[in-house]
């Protein structure tokens, strides 16, 4: 399974993140997966890439040529796709993934977990996101999902559609059972009983 993984430039202020964000990735590794992510050699996306690599893992990094230099794109990688545009970047990244994970991060990780996560939402892709919710980093957003449910912005069954997860066991075993909500605009709401008080 390619597993793309969304995580910050910066290594974050505790040691935690970095510590977690290994025992994740040896773990995915150890359990076959390969990994996808931004190609850089920097925080906690370089540490994810050579972690992956010296447990032997398969890693795809994805850069826009802009950012070649400047993030320092990592040498080490069995494929390095050097593309145009951010654009290009996230399109495939979310191409390549068979699933996401967003380790603890800044705007950028942000900007590609909302865009996998709205079209998710949307019904354009049907493919799992998880959060590595180290020392609750992920806390103030998986609120953020309760309050856009309370207040009716998201819908029942979307409201679990991030997966706060602390470890890849965990990632691993919850991919056995998920699936994805159903897609906002392409059913029929009259048919979808979990729908019926949203539509009335
Ligand atoms: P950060 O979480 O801010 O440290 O950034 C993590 C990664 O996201 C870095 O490789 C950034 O270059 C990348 N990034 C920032 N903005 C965007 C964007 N608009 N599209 C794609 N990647 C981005």
């Amino acid at each position: 399974m390619r597993v793309t993984l969304y995580a910050g430039s910066a290594p974050g202020n505790s040691p935690v993140f970095a510590r977690e964000a290994e025992r994740f990735v040896r773990t995915l590794v150890q359990s076959g997966c390969d990994i996808v992510y931004g190609g850089g050699s920097t925080g906690l996306m370089g540490l994810l890439a050579d972690t992956a690599l010296a447990n032997g893992g398969r890693v795809i990094g994805v850069m826009p040529r802009s950012l070649v230099d400047a993030e320092i794109a990592h040498t080490g990688l069995d494929e390095l796709h050097v593309v145009p545009t951010m654009h290009e970047r996230k399109n495939l990244m979310a191409e390549y993934g068979e699933c996401f994970v967003a380790l603890p991060g800044g705007l950028g990780t942000l900007e590609e977990l909302f865009e996998v996560w709205a079209a998710l939402i949307l019904g354009h892709h049907a493919k799992p996101i998880a959060l590595l919710n180290v020392e609750g980093y992920w806390d103030p957003l998986l609120a953020m999902v309760d309050r856009m449910t309370a207040t009716a912005f998201l819908r029942p069954g979307e409201d679990f559609s991030l997966i706060p997860v602390t470890d890849a066991e965990a990632f691993l075993a919850a991919l056995d059972t998920w699936a994805p909500p159903t897609p906002r605009w392409a059913t029929d709401v009259r048919t979808h009983p979990t729908r019926k008080g949203l539509s009335s």
